[in-house]
């Protein structure tokens, strides 16, 4: 995902390391270099001219420049900014999921990977914290969409709430807090609707199941590889609903990763999930310094 941004880096901070001395202008010099390379990874413009205006800000004082390995110093100030860029300040938050029955929202557009998604956190939360998992489709509109994440149930040893044709999605969802409540699950996920674009039917729809369910978590799902688009989603779905965090999918694929960089500093939300394939267990939690350290090779 980041090859190029990486590339592109490495070759900067390479020359800048075996330069020795360095002067305050050869370090804004490669500075204007990350910048380019982050536009041109699809970094929105505000995220990437903050970005270097603070690595500056730190690495063009005399303590960096006159030290012994300034280079050096300057990698680890980007590297710095670089997980302050992705997480925000602070640590990441545990997803909120005690208080059983916990409701969680999955949000997104068609095709972005949301019910993929809804069944590799279910199998995650299943596997890795115990939790009795309920999942059930609210996607009235497409009857294959609410198959396949009962096939994917069964594949991962997950109960799905059982389809009832002529439901609104509501409906679905109130029956699915009951099932939850009275089978006592630790956590039932409602994988809404998507649509091909936002529209007021798609947002008015997840308004009504957000307010029947009260989630404890709403994440979005949006297609990594979509770039500052999948920022400009989360903005959109952000305003009109309220999201808690976003799961990023197709982390796998050759984006050029401005959708992750951009993400928290855009829309303030944290990035908790990224997927990584098309198999179940190819869902991992966002970590900042993993991902920077990728970026910086
Ligand atoms: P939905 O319409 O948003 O529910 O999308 P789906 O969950 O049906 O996913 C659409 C396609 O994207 C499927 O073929 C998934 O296997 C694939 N997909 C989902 N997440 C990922 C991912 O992280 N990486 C890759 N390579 N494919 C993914």
């Amino acid at each position: 995902m980041f090859e190029n941004l990486s590339d592109r880096l490495g070759g900067v901070f390479d020359r800048l390391t075996k330069q020795g001395a360095l002067s305050e202008e050869d370090v804004t010099a490669a500075l204007r270099e990350v910048r380019t390379a982050l536009l041109e990874a699809d970094v929105s413009l505000p995220v990437a001219r903050s970005f270097v205006k603070s690595v500056t800000a730190k690495a063009t004082g005399a303590a960096v420049t006159k030290s012994v390995t300034p280079g050096q110093q300057v990698v680890k100030i980007v590297h710095d900014e670089l997980i302050k860029t992705l997480q925000g300040e602070g640590e990441p938050d545990a997803l909120r999921i005690d208080n059983p029955p916990a409701p969680i929202l999955m949000v997104g557009l068609q095709g972005s990977g949301k019910t993929t998604t809804t069944a590799k956190l279910a199998k995650r939360l299943k596997d890795r914290e115990k939790k009795k998992v309920l999942m059930a489709s609210l996607d009235t509109n497409r009857p294959a969409a609410m198959e396949q994440l009962a096939i994917l149930g069964t594949q991962i040893g997950v109960d799905t709430l059982p389809i009832v044709k002529g439901e609104t999605a509501v409906q679905i969802a109130k029956r699915a807090k009951q099932q939850a409540s009275f089978g006592g699950y630790d956590v039932y996920m409602l994988d809404t609707a998507g649509r091909l674009h936002i529209d007021e039917v798609l947002m008015d729809e997840v308004q009504a199941v957000r307010d029947v369910t009260n989630p404890r978590e709403t994440l979005l799902v949006v297609d990594g590889l979509t770039g500052q688009d999948a920022v400009n989603v989360a903005t959109e779905f952000d305003g009109k609903v309220g999201i808690s965090g976003v799961v990023l999918t197709r982390m796998d694929g050759d984006g050029r990763g401005g959708a992750a960089l951009s993400m928290r500093a855009v829309t303030g939300k944290p990035i908790r999930f990224v997927g990584l394939g098309e198999k179940m267990d190819a869902l991992e939690s966002f970590d900042a310094s993993r991902v920077a350290g990728r970026i910086l090779g």
